[in-house]
């Protein structure tokens, strides 16, 4: 059994090693000019948001996030088997697009002023607004400013953080996690009241079957996030291939499609396609 898997080990890694070889020059590699030339790319999503960007027990992914990111991916010469997810938790987008960590970053990612400074956005190719999320029996909380008297979730690296302290709820007792389901389980037992992000990404979490009939969401739009494609500054080659991409998802009708299979199943209420630029 052991010689077996040796054996088989030692093959996968010739196979590997044939397929490098074969495949060496141009751009093989996620560090090349993107355009395939059957190598791999690495690409940021987010693996714990439902709807967008989750990766299953069974170690497959899905989401809204996952099929631009697929789609985008085949229009620069990638297939889906080549392409090699990588967790991008909101604070650290910038840093693995600047790295060369990533490809690409395709994770619920707001494009602004600030991180413009440091990368590049393609898009947008979605409109979602930042809302709140209760408890279903909860009736104190109806606004924003509502929240400076109550314990608050948010994401680190967020722009929902972000806007609540500069100007929704200044005096909210907000408490930042690396990712949402400590936010989530916070709400379940009272030790927050309420969880703050783009409504997109609260919708799914509202309808998981684990938190049916528990939370519900406010329904504020308390701003607009335009959800773009981060990539390294200065790549304008790559910027264009990735609009041109969106642009051609948007036509041949797979955005919709996209959007009707992923957001469907929680009910969420999505905006058109916005205009990529
Ligand atoms: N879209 C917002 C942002 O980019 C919130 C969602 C997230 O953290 O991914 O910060």
């Amino acid at each position: 059994m052991k010689l077996h898997k040796a054996s088989a080990a030692a093959a996968a890694a010739l196979v590997l090693s044939l397929t490098a070889t074969a495949c060496g020059g141009d751009s093989s590699d996620d560090s090349g000019s993107g355009d395939g030339g059957g190598g791999k790319i690495t690409i940021g999503i987010k693996f714990d948001q439902p709807g967008l960007g989750l990766k299953k027990p069974d170690g497959t992914y899905a989401g809204f996030d996952v099929d631009v990111a697929t789609y985008v991916a085949k229009e620069l010469g990638y297939d889906a088997k080549d392409i090699v997810w990588k967790e991008s938790p909101s604070a650290e987008r910038e840093n693995l697009i600047a790295n060369g960590d990533v490809k690409f970053v395709v994770a619920s990612y707001s494009i602004n002023d600030e991180r413009k400074k440091k990368v590049d956005f393609a898009g947008p190719y979605f409109l979602a607004h930042q809302d709140l999320l209760v408890r279903t029996d909860d009736s104190s909380i109806t606004k924003a400013e509502d929240l400076n008297s109550k314990k608050l979730c948010s994401v680190t690296g967020s722009t929902s953080a972000q806007n609540v302290k500069e100007e929704l709820a200044p005096k909210a007792d907000l408490q930042e996690f690396g990712g949402y389901s400590e936010c989530l389980t916070g709400l379940e037992n009272k030790a927050v009241d309420a969880l703050t992000t783009d409504d997109s990404i609260l919708a799914g979490y509202a309808s998981q079957q684990e938190h049916q009939g528990k939370f519900k969401l406010a329904g504020l739009k308390l701003s607009d996030e335009n959800y773009g494609i981060g990539l390294k500054k200065g790549d304008t080659e790559l910027l264009t291939k990735i609009n041109d991409a969106l642009k051609k998802m948007e036509s041949d009708g797979s955005w919709q499609k996209a959007v009707t299979a992923n957001f469907g199943p929680s009910g969420y209420k999505n905006e058109p396609a916005p205009a990529i630029s």
